[in-house]
């Protein structure tokens, strides 16, 4: 960027909103230049794919590993963008087994679940490439000026122009401004970021206007479900006890089990190196605490191949682990919101040239990729307007 240079537009984050929207935006709007900044090296957010720098060809998705909409109210606008993302060949459908362990470790096939209910897609690549195409879909990503590791931490708007500063200074300037995180709207970013007002509220004072007003108020009584996500990578040779050779396999613990084990799910992908990856989620606070409390990162990963063992101690599809596998460990402050949701009518506002996409808006994909991308698409419609 040369100094001085002002954009069209910011987008704060590298989410699928955020891609979702950019590319979106951009066929319709070809000359217009973009900066698309994100705090993480690439792009994804929370669907996003971890590859190891130590272990050659795994990638494993570490956050959201699929999607699934349900969308029951027959959106058009979502409908046909899945029907885009399909003939494109971005996605497909997932047809992996999903199932749910009960108490006698007896699997019964998952009806209706959060992550399950409508129709399952998995990305023909890994998640954060899904990010990576939906951006380049329609060949005009050159008109997106891509800043990594770049976290934002302040905002200012004056003149009908957005300034934007990073922690380390950098300033960024644009017409308007789109914000797919709501860190910077949120009073979490008083801890995070370390700032003494919430950035959205500084920039734009109490009473000046009555959606971003009322956006603060629903934002204030939402809150976050914290997970810990441990990733396994398997010992040459390690399968499934049967010929199970779809791309994933997922088990959820119904919540007795869920307690006893401190497991949500677990998911095998099975990876382009031939390995196996396995990914645990737990959000079961305690143990989240005691993870963070904890001095001995080792003892914890023994914990986790012991309660994965024991789980699997009796079912005909899963090897035991020999709890020599390498584990690495994500901790999501933020893995889903909860609670209040933003209504999608507070979205866009024209006199602070500002809108905002994201799963933290209501309706059933809230605080999933459903979400995410419904509120993308009508952010969009709202900018032609
Ligand atoms: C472990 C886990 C499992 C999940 N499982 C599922 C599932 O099975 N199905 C499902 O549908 N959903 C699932 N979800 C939720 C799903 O991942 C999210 O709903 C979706 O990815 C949200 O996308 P987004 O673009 O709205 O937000 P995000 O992906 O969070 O994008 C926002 C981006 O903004 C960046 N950012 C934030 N603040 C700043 C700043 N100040 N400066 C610069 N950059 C910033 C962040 O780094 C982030 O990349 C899961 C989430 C997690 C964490």
């Amino acid at each position: 960027m040369k100094k001085g240079f002002k954009y069209d537009l910011i987008i704060i984050g590298g989410g699928i909103s955020a891609c979702v929207f950019a590319s979106k935006y951009l066929r319709n709007n070809t000359t217009k230049k973009i900066a698309l900044i994100e705090v993480g090296r690439g792009l994804g957010g929370r669907s996003s794919t971890r590859i190891s720098k130590r272990f050659k060809g795994w990638r494993l998705n570490h956050g959201a590993p699929n999607l699934n909409i349900c969308n029951s109210k027959n959106d058009f606008l979502l409908k046909s963008y899945i029907d885009e993302l399909l003939e494109n060949k971005l996605i497909k459908i997932d047809d992996s087994e999903i199932v749910s362990l009960d108490e006698e470790a007896n699997l019964e096939t998952m009806k209706n679940s959060e992550f399950n209910c409508g129709i399952n897609y998995q990305s023909l690549f890994s998640m954060s490439q899904l990010s990576e195409n939906i951006i380049e879909l329609n060949n005009l990503s050159a008109n997106i000026d891509f800043y990594f590791e770049t976290l934002i931490v302040d905002l200012e708007f004056d003149n009908d122009e957005w300034t934007l500063t990073s922690k380390d200074g950098d300033k960024f300037k644009s017409n308007y401004l789109v914000c797919s995180t709501n860190l910077l709207s949120h009073k979490r970013s008083l801890k995070i970021l370390k700032v003494d007002q919430i950035p959205l509220r500084k920039a734009i004072p109490k009473n000046k206007d009555k959606k971003i007003d009322l956006l603060l108020n629903f934002l204030d009584k939402q809150s976050f479900i914290p997970r810990l996500t441990f990733l396994i990578y398997t010992n040459e040779n390690y399968n499934f006890k049967d010929l199970y050779s779809k791309k994933y396999r997922c088990f959820y613990l119904k919540k007795s089990l869920e307690n006893k084990y401190k497991i949500e799910r677990v998911i095998f992908q099975s990876l382009d190196n031939n390995k196996l990856g396995i990914v645990l989620h737990s959000k079961n606070i305690d143990f989240i605490n005691s993870y963070t409390k904890t001095k001995d990162e080792n003892l914890f990963k023994q914990k986790i191949f012991s309660n994965f063992n024991r789980l699997f101690a009796n079912n005909a599809s899963v090897n035991q682990l020999i709890c020599n596998e390498e584990i690495s460990i994500m901790k999501w402050r933020a893995s889903q919101p909860s609670g209040c949701a933003v209504p999608l009518s507070l979205q866009f506002s024209r006199k602070y040239r500002i809108g905002f996409c994201g799963d933290w808006f209501e309706g059933e994909g809230f605080a999933r990729i459903e979400g995410s991308i419904l509120s993308a698409l009508k952010l969009e419609k709202k900018f032609k307007t």
